[in-house]
């Protein structure tokens, strides 16, 4: 029942001040340039599709319609020592010397404005917030709204929307001083978690589940094949999925895939990359609420097995207002102790209703 487990929503308004502006002027020499002419040339206005409404929207849902188990809490900064965990220092140095300024980091739309460090700082910080709160036990999971998102961002590149790879951080925080030996990341987001992937590629203590739309859709990596390497081989596991995948492909991937690989792998501590962009409504896939509730069940069930009460969700992606804010309140109420509804294919059940209504028209007697 909804309110069974305790739930830990970490939310900050600091973060709300990454807000790049594409009318804004930016750095010159930084991409500006060559970034504007792109813009000019494209049909229709474009405005930076990360922005703060994304988590005021899940905050005022969650507000309207408070979620019994759940409680809020501020997050906090990441020091420069455990972002270094997972970022090289000169890459933290020239992103440190962004502050307070406009600039373009990244051709593939990743750009910055006067509060956009200290909210990356934040949003890396609350992700291991939220990993320090569930390993003291203060409550059966946890959930760090963040932004900028995290699961792009390379060690040495920030990459599509992301500057620190938020998740990353956590689970490096989660071994180096939680005492954290074997962390399982399933990366749930419409998009491959190419930077997630690639600071733990050889890491055989470190596994990446990640399912996503296929290569081309952005970033064009997560391949089958791409399993990790060296000592790491065997912990990367990649499902690419094709356009307009659903409830039903994704519940199976989770069942036939994640489980088993939990299994094996006995994790003791459980961090999602909770993306929202593959609700319909986003276009990348087709996942409906109780397809995100399926997956979370599946999620707590493998937590309860392996590790209970370790479990940290943290935002990633979700642009259209609406089921981004849906899609978070529908997962909360599963951590929090819902039940989730079985994913069908929409419209079987209703056939199945107009056969019974039709069939007497069709038989003889
Ligand atoms: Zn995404």
């Amino acid at each position: 029942m909804i309110g069974d487990r305790s739930v830990i929503a970490f939310y900050d308004e600091r973060m709300l001040g990454h807000e790049p502006n594409i009318e804004e002027p930016f750095l010159p020499g930084r991409l500006a340039r060559r970034v504007k002419e792109i813009l000019d040339g494209l049909d229709v206005k474009w405005s930076y599709p990360e922005h703060p409404g994304r988590v005021t929207a899940i905050r005022e849902l969650i507000d309207a319609h408070p979620i019994p188990g759940l409680t809020f809490r501020s997050g906090k900064i990441a020091t420069r020592e455990q972002l270094s965990r997972v970022h090289t220092l000169s890459y933290l140095d020239d992103i440190y010397a962004m502050r307070g300024k406009n600039a373009w980091l990244d051709r593939d739309t990743t750009a910055v404005s006067a509060g956009s460090v200290e909210a990356a700082e934040v949003a890396a910080g609350t992700a291991i917030a939220a990993v320090e709160a569930v390993m003291a036990g203060e409550a059966e999971s946890a959930f760090a709204l963040v932004r900028p998102p995290g699961h792009h961002a390379e060690p040495v590149r920030a990459r599509g929307f992301c500057l620190f790879n938020n998740v990353a951080v956590a689970a490096a925080h989660a071994q180096a001083a939680l005492g954290c030996e074997r962390v399982l990341i399933i990366d749930w987001d419409a998009h491959h978690a190419n930077g997630t992937q690639d600071i733990f590629y050889s890491d055989p203590d470190v596994m990446l589940f990640d399912t996503h739309r296929a290569s081309p859709f952005y970033p064009g990596s997560g391949h089958l094949e791409e399993v990790g390497a060296g000592s790491g081989e065997g912990t990367t596991i990649n499902v690419p999925l094709p356009e307009g995948s659903g409830d039903i492909a994704m519940v199976k991937a989770f069942r036939d895939i994640l489980v088993p690989a939990a299994k094996w792998f006995e994790p003791d501590l459980v961090l999602v990359s909770a993306g929202f962009d593959p609700h319909r409504l986003d276009l990348a896939l087709n996942l409906s609420y109780d397809g995100f509730a399926a997956i979370t069940e599946i999620v707590q069930e493998i937590v309860d097995e392996h590790c209970p009460g370790r479990l940290a969700m943290v935002l990633e992606g979700g642009y259209h207002l609406e089921s981004l804010a849906k899609g978070v309140h529908t997962v909360l109420q599963i951590l929090a102790g819902g039940d989730a509804p079985l994913p069908a294919e929409p419209g079987v059940d209703e056939v199945a209703e107009a056969a019974a209504f039709h069939l007497s028209a069709f038989t003889d007697d």
